[in-house]
C-alpha cells in the first residue's frame, strides 16, 4: 500500500501511518474523521486512461490502483459498481434541460449504493484478519455488508433500528447476518454499535467513522466521468444523510483532478429531506458542523434520516469546495418524485434515491440549473427496498389499479373509461 501516504485528521491535520490507526484521530474522539492521502505520482505510474480503455473488469476493482488496499488483497466476487448511466432525454426536455443523465445505483448487487463502501470495508477487514465485522445502519449499509460478507463467508453483526423497512431487514436475515434490531433511532444504533465493537474487538465498518468507506464511495465519481468520456459533468445531484456519499463523490473527483483525468470539479448538489436537514441548515446559516448540535430527524426517506450526520466535515467541504449547494425537499416532494422518476426515466427508486431527483426538480424550479449544463442525478437505492413508500407515492398522484372480475365485459367497462394520450 505504498500509494497511501497517510491518514489525515480533518480537524487537527495530524497524519497517521495506515497501520497506526484504523478509524478516527485518537486526539479527537469520534469526530476526528480521517482522510486517506495518496501519492498520485506513484498511482499515475500504475494506472492510465489507456489501461482503463482496455480493462475488461466492469466493477469498482477496475480502479484498484486508486483504492486504499494492498495490490494482492483478494476482492469479493460480487459485481459491485459500473452501474448504468442513462441519458434521460424525455425528462430533460420536460424540464427545459439539454443534458440529463441518471446513474442507477439501485442496480448494485444488494440494490443500493452502499455496496461500494461495504466491498472496500470487507477487504480492509480481511487485511486486518478480522473475525467479525460490524456496522450500524439505517438498512442499506447493513444489507450491503451482509451481502458482501456472505460472498466471502465472513461473520458479521448488524445494528439497525427496528423501524427499518422490511425488505432491508429481510436481506440481512436471508444473508445470514447476526441482526440486532435496536429499539431506537439510527443515531442510537450507531452509538451502540461503537460500544459493542470496542467491547468485543470487532472490525468496524461504520459510516463517518471508518475512513475507507469514503474511498469505496468515490468510485461512483470515477464511473460517471469515465462513462461521460472523461468530461466531468457540470452538476451532480445526490441525497445526503450522513454525508459519506457526497464526501466520497468529492474525493473521487479530486483524485481525478490530481491525476489530470478531468479538468474541473462539477458542482455537488446535496439534497436533504426537510425533516432531516442538518447539513442544509448548517449550509444556509453558515453554521460550524463541529459545534452545531444534533437535530431530531424525521422523514419517510429512512436512508437519509440522520440527526447528526457522521461525515459532516467531508459533506460540508464537498459542497463548499465545488461551489454547489444544499437543498431541502419535503417528504411529499420525495414521494412525488418516485413516480416522476420512474415514468420519466424508467428508474424505480426508494425514497432516498428519488430525493435526489426531487432536488433536481426544485433546483430547476428555482432557476439554479441553466439549460446547457450537463447534469447527473445519482439514484442511490432501488424502489424494491421500500414497497410501502412506493404504494404511498402512487396513491399520492392518484394512480390506482382497476379491479375486474375474470370476464371480458369487466375489461370493456374499464377500458371504455380510459384514453391513452400520446406522450403521457
Ligand atoms: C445511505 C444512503 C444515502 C445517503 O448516504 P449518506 O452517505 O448517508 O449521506 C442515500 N440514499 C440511499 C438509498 C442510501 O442508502
Ligand atoms: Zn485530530
Amino acid at each position: 500500500m505504498d500509494h497511501v501516504l497517510s491518514l489525515k485528521c480533518l480537524i487537527c491535520g495530524k497524519e497517521y501511518a495506515p497501520h497506526e490507526v484504523d478509524y478516527v484521530c485518537p486526539d479527537h474522539g469520534n469526530d476526528g474523521i480521517l482522510d486517506v492521502q495518496y501519492d498520485y505520482d506513484l498511482i499515475a505510474q500504475r494506472i492510465s486512461l489507456g489501461d482503463l480503455l482496455h480493462s475488461t473488469d466492469h466493477t469498482i476493482w477496475r480502479y484498484k490502483a486508486l483504492l486504499p488496499i494492498q495490490p494482492d488483497s483478494p476482492v469479493p466476487p460480487l459485481a459491485v459498481g459500473w452501474t448504468p448511466l442513462y441519458r434521460a432525454d424525455w425528462s430533460a426536455a420536460q424540464l427545459g434541460l439539454k443534458h440529463l443523465w441518471i446513474k442507477d445505483d439501485g442496480r448494485q448487487p444488494t440494490a443500493s449504493f452502499k455496496d461500494r463502501a461495504s466491498a472496500v470495508g470487507v477487504v480492509k477487514a480481511q487485511e486486518r484478519g478480522a473475525k467479525i465485522i460490524t456496522t450500524a445502519s439505517t438498512g442499506n449499509a447493513a444489507a450491503a455488508l451482509a451481502g458482501l460478507c456472505a460472498s466471502v463467508r465472513q461473520a458479521n453483526v448488524i445494528f439497525v433500528p427496528e423501524s427499518a423497512p422490511q425488505a432491508k431487514i429481510a436481506q440481512l436475515l436471508v444473508f445470514g447476518s447476526t441482526v440486532l434490531l435496536v429499539k431506537g433511532s439510527y443515531d442510537q444504533a450507531f452509538e451502540l454499535c461503537l460500544l459493542a465493537a470496542k467491547e468485543y474487538g470487532w472490525y468496524n465498518r461504520n459510516t463517518g467513522y471508518n475512513p475507507y468507506m469514503t474511498e469505496g464511495k468515490k468510485t461512483a465519481s470515477y464511473e460517471i466521468c469515465e462513462q461521460l468520456g472523461w468530461q466531468a459533468p457540470d452538476r451532480v445531484f445526490v441525497s445526503v444523510g450522513d454525508g459519506c456519499i457526497i464526501g466520497g463523490l468529492h474525493k473521487g473527483l479530486k483524485d481525478l483532478l490530481a491525476l489530470g483525468w478531468i479538468d474541473r470539479l462539477p458542482k455537488l448538489m446535496g439534497v436533504q429531506a426537510a425533516g432531516s436537514a442538518y447539513m442544509a441548515q448548517a449550509w444556509a446559516n453558515d453554521e460550524d458542523v463541529l459545534t452545531k448540535p444534533a437535530i431530531q430527524a424525521t422523514t419517510l426517506a429512512d436512508s437519509i434520516s440522520a440527526g447528526l450526520p457522521r461525515d459532516r466535515i467531508k459533506a460540508m467541504a464537498a459542497v463548499r469546495e465545488t461551489d454547489g449547494a444544499y437543498l431541502q425537499v419535503s417528504d411529499q416532494e420525495i414521494l412525488a418524485a418516485i413516480p416522476a422518476l420512474a415514468r420519466g426515466c424508467a428508474v424505480f427508486a426508494e425514497p432516498a434515491g428519488a430525493a435526489a431527483y426531487a432536488g433536481l426538480l426544485k433546483a430547476v424550479g428555482e432557476g439554479l440549473v441553466s439549460p446547457d449544463e450537463r447534469t447527473v442525478v445519482l439514484v442511490t437505492g432501488s424502489g424494491l427496498k421500500d414497497v410501502a413508500s412506493a404504494m404511498k407515492s402512487v396513491q399520492q398522484v392518484g394512480t390506482q389499479p382497476h379491479y375486474v372480475g375474470p370476464d371480458l365485459g369487466d375489461v370493456r367497462r374499464v377500458m371504455d373509461g380510459i384514453s391513452f394520450i400520446p406522450g403521457e
